[in-house]
């Protein structure tokens, strides 16, 4: 069998939306197309060299497929990232997690009607989804949901609201 692609490229069956969008945010590029059926997913990701994460029992030996066993989202993150090891940092925070598109750094100026005026006040910068154009900026992902995701991730107490992150 052969070493499955180091890179952080995933097709995720429609089924695991959440940990694509999961993933999305750790840096890893996700095509996750509710419009694609099974077959069409499965030939998108070997047309692209993407290790497809599944729930699908019948690709469970597929070898360009990975089988995700569990149905909760958070042990479904901690078994992809324990199998494929990512060291998101670099790459935290340069995909939209809606679209997938790669985030571009935009200009401050251009940003400033299309988010709350508190936010232009106080960052200097934001990227700019090039697919959707939703607009990012550090606090879109405050702190609150990386100390989530290392919980998850270290296997400690599942958090709630774990996609509202503005509780507090
Ligand atoms: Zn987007």
């Amino acid at each position: 069998m052969r070493e499955p692609c180091p890179s952080r490229r995933f097709a995720a069956d429609r089924t695991l939306g959440r940990l694509a969008k999961w993933l999305r945010l750790l840096g890893a590029d996700v095509l996750c197309d509710p419009s694609l059926d099974a077959a069409q997913l499965l030939r998108r990701a070997r047309a692209e060299e993407r290790t497809l994460l599944t729930r699908d029992k019948r690709l469970r030996t597929a070898d360009d497929a990975y089988y995700v066993a569990s149905n909760d989202f958070r042990a479904q993150l901690r078994d992809v990232m324990a199998r494929f090891p990512l060291d998101s940092r670099p790459a935290m925070l340069s995909r939209c997690s809606r679209c997938n598109g790669e985030l571009r750094k935009a200009d401050r100026d251009a940003v400033r009607r299309r988010v709350p005026p508190f936010v232009y006040a106080s960052q200097n910068e934001f990227g700019a989804c090039d697919r959707c154009g939703h607009i990012y900026w550090n606090a879109t992902h405050p702190e609150r949901i990386l100390r989530e995701l290392n919980a998850v991730l270290s296997g400690g107490r599942p958090g709630r609201g774990l996609e509202r992150p503005s509780e507090e």
